[in-house]
């Protein structure tokens, strides 16, 4: 057995990035100023978007992307219960009432059959979540878009490397918000990024991060700025700071190689874990490129003697981390409270929820990490199969 605990989840923070924010801190600009342009700049590139502007959490950039569409009370955003509550909590925030539509069991996306039978005359946006970095069907959820005149605000928390019928997600919806979390493929410690083709929504949302001012601080206080500005809207304070930035472009241009380690490690523990009937691997559907952000195990239940929470309680034994992605968000005390929603309600995210264990999956983890994980599942299952 492992002698050290192996963490669930860590950055890969190397000498480049190190120095960059040293760069950073030595240069007297420490919030938004020329590294977080910079970073907008080459993340749009990247992504292949028109615009694209750092805010200091996804969370941030999926409540502007919604205040700068309009969306508020009154109105209803379709999203799924299988998320972070971050993707319903600023649904609230905009005064808007969210309403969740059951996932398909196999990705753990959103249903867009479920999104059908959830729309209303008030259903003005859809929220998907492209879940553990495996994209949502969005031709489909475009066409029901199209449809119903709604729109689509992408949560791409887990999905900066994820491709879609050979696109990178970033371009696809109206809006589409990224997180830069400490334990996301890329990582600023906290951070997110909105990118958009619309000329209109990006220049709003730029402006509402800023407390609403026609005219940032860099454009303010720099040699070539004016220190006039206008309050145009009841701003947010939510842009990112230059530190992050830094961290930004140092991991922007490592994605690929830190991606490369991420599939090996999928790729390892999809062979392993395929062989074994009591585990249910993760799939790429055809139309994927999966960013694994997260390696998502199913228990087939009905063949172990031990539950999920059990099965997670014997690896911490065998000093494996390991986390659960996610209580379903109705199943939360505000939510269920609120909105009076029963179990039953969201059947296919609720016995998914119950079969659920997310692994060690990062650039960080070495070789024997992987197989110290492997032998760790395999050996649990071997003990408990029925
Ligand atoms: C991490 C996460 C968020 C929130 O990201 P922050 O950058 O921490 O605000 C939103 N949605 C999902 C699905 C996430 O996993």
């Amino acid at each position: 057995m492992r002698k050290e605990f192996l963490v669930y989840g860590i950055p890969l923070i190397e000498e480049d990035d190190i120095a960059e924010v040293v760069d950073s801190l030595k240069s007297n600009w420490i919030t938004k100023g020329p590294k977080t342009n910079k970073f907008e700049a080459q993340f749009a590139e990247y992504v292949g978007v028109k615009h694209a502007i750092a805010v200091n959490s996804c969370t941030a950039g999926l409540h502007l992307s919604l205040i700068a569409a309009g969306l508020g009370v009154g109105d209803e955003v379709i999203t799924t219960p299988m998320t972070f509550a971050a993707s319903a909590n600023v649904i609230i925030h905009t005064g808007a009432t969210p309403v969740f539509a059951d996932i398909d069991p196999v990705t753990m996306n959103i249903d867009v059959n479920e999104i059908r039978k959830k729309i209303t005359p008030r259903t003005k946006a859809i929220i998907p979540v492209h879940m553990a970095g495996h994209p949502c069907e969005m031709d489909e959820i475009m066409d029901i878009a199209r449809e119903h005149n709604l729109f689509v605000l992408e949560d791409a928390a887990h999905a900066v490397y994820t491709k879609y019928k050979g696109k990178l997600i970033g371009s696809i919806a109206n809006a589409t918000a990224f997180s830069f979390y400490a334990t996301k493929n890329l990582a600023t410690g906290e951070g997110g990024m909105v990118t958009t083709n619309d000329d209109a929504l990006a220049e709003k949302i730029r402006i509402m991060s800023s407390h609403g001012m026609s005219r940032n601080a860099w454009n303010r206080y720099s040699a070539s700025g004016s220190w006039y500005y206008e309050v145009l809207y009841p701003g947010f304070k939510y842009n990112m700071t230059d530190i992050q930035a830094a961290l930004g472009i140092t991991q922007l241009a490592k994605l690929e190689r830190m991606q490369g380690v991420r599939l090996e490690i999928a790729e390892r523990f999809n062979e392993e874990f395929g062989k074994m009937p009591e585990l249910e691997i993760p799939v790429e559907k055809d139309y994927a490129r999966h960013a694994w952000h997260l390696y998502i195990l199913k228990l087939n239940l009905e063949m172990l003697s031990i539950d999920r929470t059990e099965f997670i309680e014997e690896l911490k034994k065998e000093q494996i981390g390991t986390s659960v992605h996610f209580i379903p968000v109705p199943m939360h005390p505000y939510y269920r409270d609120t909105f009076g929603f029963q179990k039953g309600d969201f059947p296919q995210a609720e016995t998914t929820f119950e079969r659920i264990i997310s692994l060690p999956l990062y650039p960080k983890m070495t070789s024997q990490d992987t197989e110290d994980v492997i032998n760790a599942v395999k050996g649990i299952v071997e003990r408990f199969r029925r």
